[in-house]
């Protein structure tokens, strides 16, 4: 079992997490599918060795510290307080990719389909449905793109330093990103919720940043600007940039308006060096501006799942463990470095060896540098982690 040979000789005991002691642990077990949780660990070592023990699939901690982290009884374990946490998942956005990769079955009655999984089964209604998900590039790189975004706010307006903002590739499709400071640990819920209503930029008021009429002149924020006034301005920049003339109209536009920008868009573009487009276009109004503005918050807002960050209880993959959908480890980024990471060359738990496995059906993929074809129906030898990739992502099986 590669996981066990992982967790023995490649895990760490130093790698634990700030406070462990105050910490809930939990693990999901590979063949009964079933969450083991509510422990504690007083010393590093009693974690590697339950660990080996349970070989499981994931293995999580909670952001929360506790008085009593191994008692059962949530209300009995004296909630201390927690760390910030955000989660950036692939599942949870919209990726041009249109996840064409991924495929659900309803469990109730069998009706499948690909793409992003619905919510409920568009044949029975059954709420039960099973997926079948694949990791991409552009997934990947819409994810790390979203995590990028959320840096900037944690660290430009809310001034986090490098130190107590940690990044993390999840081992699967996205990211998460961890505040350890003293001064968030102790934030409820509702200060949490306002947090994440600030990055995601709901209620955000325009009038706020600086875009008003006066006697019929509209004024407004500046590429350069700091915090929203900024992102505002640079959202708006980009979507005068790109946006074809269907594109405004969606955004709430005339037809007429639209095409018009869409036409002397040049024009409007050269007027950022000076005091932006805000008065330039003729027909274009605060209202106008206003729709404008609230598509650009959608483009400039950072996609959190914002249930993980209000949640002061919440389990999250620990550090240097396989993620059971691939065998990729979670794996800590710095926030320098992260625009060149590759997570699936750095998050490979398994470099040396090879595996015999009976490959079922796999798409074209690539791991460091390696890309390897579609297989169907064949028995081949892989290198170690593609072997794992495959079989942990239940299209391929050990052959004997
Ligand atoms: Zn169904
Ligand atoms: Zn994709």
């Amino acid at each position: 079992m590669k996981f066990l040979e992982y967790y023995k000789s490649a895990f760490q005991e130093s790698w634990m997490p700030g406070s462990f002691e105050d910490r809930e642990f939990g693990a999901l077990l590979f063949r009964e599918k079933m969450m083991v949780r509510h422990k504690s660990f007083r010393q590093s070592a009693q974690l590697k060795e339950f660990l080996c023990d349970l070989i499981p699939s994931d293995v999580y901690y909670s952001s929360a510290y506790y008085e009593e982290p191994a008692t059962s009884e949530m209300s009995e374990k004296h909630w201390l307080g927690a760390d910030l946490v955000f989660d950036i998942d692939a599942d949870h956005i919209a990726t041009s990719c249109g996840k064409v990769h991924d495929q659900w079955i309803c469990a109730n009655c069998g009706f499948s389909g690909r793409g992003v999984t619905p919510e409920t089964c568009p044949s029975c209604g059954g709420q039960k449905i099973d997926t079948k998900t694949w990791i991409c590039e552009v997934c990947l790189e819409t994810t790390k793109k979203e995590t990028i975004k959320l840096l900037d706010v944690l660290m430009n307006d809310f001034g986090f330093s490098s130190g107590e903002v940690k990044v993390f590739f999840s081992g699967h499709r996205g990211y998460h990103v961890h505040v350890e400071n003293e001064a968030v640990r102790s934030l409820d819920q509702m200060a949490r919720k306002e947090i994440v209503d600030y990055i995601v930029g709901v209620g955000l008021d325009e009038s706020l940043h600086g875009i008003k009429e006066t006697s019929g002149t509209v004024t407004g924020p500046n590429l350069t600007d700091k915090s929203w006034d900024g992102r505002i301005a640079r959202g708006t920049y980009e979507l005068l940039l790109t946006a074809s003339s269907k594109e405004l109209e969606n955004s709430g536009l005339s037809k007429k308006t639209a095409e018009s920008i869409v036409k002397r868009r040049n024009e409007i573009l050269d007027s950022w060096k000076d005091k932006g487009p805000w008065s330039s276009v003729k027909g274009i109004g605060l209202a106008s501006w206003k729709k404008l503005i609230s598509r650009s918050v959608e483009l400039q807002s950072a996609k959190i799942d914002t249930v993980v960050t209000t949640d002061v209880h919440r389990l999250i993959r620990l550090n240097n463990t396989l993620h059971g959908k691939t065998g990729l480890k979670k794996t800590e980024v710095s926030t320098d470095l992260i625009e060149d990471f590759d997570p699936l060359k750095k998050a490979v738990a398994f470099e040396k060896g090879t595996l015999e496995v009976f490959v079922h059906e796999s798409p074209e993929f690539r791991l460091s540098d390696s890309v390897f074809k579609v297989f169907r129906e064949q028995k081949i030898e892989l290198p170690t982690a593609a072997a794992l990739l495959l079989l942990c992502k239940d299209v391929a099986e050990v052959t004997v």
